[in-house]
C-alpha cells in the first residue's frame, strides 16, 4: 500500500481533511453560550457549561497580528511569517503566514485557510497540515 494522495490531517482533531483536498479547522462551539473555541475543549470557559459541539470554521479570516520568525528549529526554513487570525466564530488561530513577501504582510489583511504538505507518516501517508494565505492570491 502506498499513501494517499490527498493526505491526512496532521492533527486530526484540530484539522478536518476532505478527500476533494479542502479542509476546514475544527474547534468548539458552545450549546449554551454560543461561543466558539480553538482547538476543541471539554468545557466552555465562558459559562462553564460542557454541552460542546465539535464544528468546523470558516475558512476565511483577517490578520490581527503577525511577527517574523528568524530563528526556529532546522526543520523550519527561516525566516517566515507567523500570525494570529481573527475569524467570524470569535476565535484568534495562530499559524504561519505564507503565499506573500515578507514584507508585505499587512495587519487587518483578509486571509484564507489553505491546507499544504507537512511531511509524511509512519506508513507513507502524506500529512497535511495548514498556513493562512492573503486572499487575493487564493484563485478558485
Ligand atoms: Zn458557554
Amino acid at each position: 500500500m502506498t499513501g494517499s494522495a490527498v493526505g491526512v490531517s496532521f492533527r486530526p482533531g484540530e484539522l478536518e481533511v476532505r478527500p476533494d483536498g479542502s479542509g476546514n479547522l475544527l474547534g468548539s462551539r458552545c450549546g449554551d453560550c454560543g461561543a466558539h473555541f480553538f482547538p476543541v475543549r471539554e468545557a466552555c470557559s465562558g459559562c462553564l457549561s460542557s454541552n460542546l459541539e465539535t464544528v468546523p470554521f470558516s475558512t476565511e479570516g483577517v490578520l490581527y497580528t503577525f511577527s517574523i520568525v528568524r530563528q526556529s528549529t532546522p526543520a523550519f526554513e527561516v525566516p517566515y511569517a507567523l500570525g494570529y487570525v481573527d475569524f467570524p466564530e470569535g476565535v484568534r488561530i495562530m499559524g504561519q503566514i505564507s503565499g506573500i513577501e515578507l514584507d508585505e504582510i499587512k495587519i487587518g489583511m483578509p486571509v484564507v485557510l489553505s491546507l499544504e504538505p507537512f511531511g509524511e507518516d509512519d506508513e507513507g501517508n502524506t500529512l497535511t497540515g495548514y498556513r493562512f494565505v492573503p486572499a487575493e492570491a487564493h484563485s478558485d
